[in-house]
Parts: structure tokens; C-alpha cells; sequence
């Protein structure tokens, strides 16, 4: 207690005071690292190369599926946003056009904020239609605006698989 008390009621010297040596040390230090070579990177949309890649199960940004005919696989049965403990999926439901004679509903708005997901995977669990996958690999991104970390429909429906993994463990999911 004393030596802190000590420490803190240290006297500076007229030199120290005069903080002279130690904006020769911080500019001795700048000019140290310029030479050297440059680590940044833009990650994630460049990953560092000494990054392990993500492990197969990796919950990446979302995506909503589509049928083989290309229509949302979605039917807007609120399952996902139900078992979301986040409360980070709006979902609107509309009637499905009439030649859609295979379901009832689709949604008219599909949204995620991913600032407040927490990336725990129930909504993927959640859906009976394996309509919404987090098999992107895709880092979240990082935005200057709070609105653009709440992705649409067309946003969801326009990510792609992850390519890397192998034909057998896609064809599980
Ligand atoms: S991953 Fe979890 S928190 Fe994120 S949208 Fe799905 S259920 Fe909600
Ligand atoms: S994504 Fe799946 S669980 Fe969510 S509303 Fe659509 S069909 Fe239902």
C-alpha cells in the first residue's frame, strides 16, 4: 500500500517534465517499424495465411435455400424466428401465387440482424423446409451503418455454399 502511494506521489525531475526523452523514444519507435514489413490485412475479406480454415461446421452468415424450380424454400411457418433466442429474425408472411399448388405461404420479408445474432445455429435446427443454412463460410462483415447489418431476402437467398467441403457432408445437411 505505502510503496503504491509512493508510486503515485512520485516527484517528476525538471528533465522528466520536460518529456524530452520520451518523444525521442516514442519517435525512435515509429521509426523503427516503418521499414519493416506491412502485417495488415483486410481481413476478412483477405484472410491471413497463417489462419487455420474454419472447421468444417463453421456457422457462417446466413442463407435461405431454394426449391429445384428456384422459389424460396421458405414457407414462413416462423419455426426459425420462434426458436431464435436473440429475437434477430423478422419474418412477414404472404399467400403463395396460385400455380404455387405445393404450399400455402412464402414470406414477403425474410430479415436477420446479424448484430444482435449470436450465431448459435437453432434457427437452422428450427426448420422443418432446410430452408435456412449457416454453411456460407462467410464472416460476418463489418459496416459503417447498423442498417446494413440487417440482411433481406434477396441478400439471404444471393449467398452461395460454402465450395470447399466435400460432396458426401453437403449432400448430409
Ligand atoms: S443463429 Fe441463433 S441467434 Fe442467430 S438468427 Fe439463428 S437462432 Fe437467431
Ligand atoms: S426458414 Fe424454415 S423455419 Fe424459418 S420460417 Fe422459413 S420454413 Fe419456417
Amino acid at each position: 500500500m505505502e510503496q503504491n502511494e509512493k508510486k503515485l506521489t512520485h516527484n517528476m525531475t525538471w528533465w522528466e517534465r520536460m518529456y524530452v526523452p520520451e518523444v525521442f523514444k516514442g519517435m525512435a519507435a515509429t521509426l523503427r517499424h516503418i521499414p519493416r514489413k506491412k502485417k495488415t490485412v483486410l481481413y476478412p475479406e483477405a484472410r491471413p495465411e497463417h489462419l487455420r480454415p474454419e472447421p468444417e461446421r463453421y456457422r457462417g452468415l446466413h442463407r435461405l435455400t431454394k426449391d429445384p424450380q428456384g422459389r424460396v424454400k421458405c414457407v414462413a411457418c416462423f419455426m426459425c424466428s420462434t426458436a431464435c433466442p436473440a429475437d434477430c429474425i423478422t419474418i412477414v408472411a404472404q399467400a403463395t401465387p396460385e400455380e404455387w399448388t405445393d404450399r400455402e405461404k412464402m414470406p414477403a420479408v425474410f430479415e436477420i440482424n446479424e448484430l444482435r445474432c449470436i450465431f448459435c445455429g437453432y434457427c437452422v435446427e428450427a426448420c422443418p423446409e432446410d430452408a435456412i443454412r449457416m454453411d456460407t463460410n462467410i464472416t460476418v462483415p463489418v459496416f459503417g451503418r447498423r442498417e446494413d447489418f440487417i440482411f433481406d431476402k434477396e441478400q439471404l437467398l444471393s449467398h452461395e455454399p460454402r465450395m470447399d467441403l466435400d460432396a458426401d457432408y453437403m449432400s448430409r445437411r
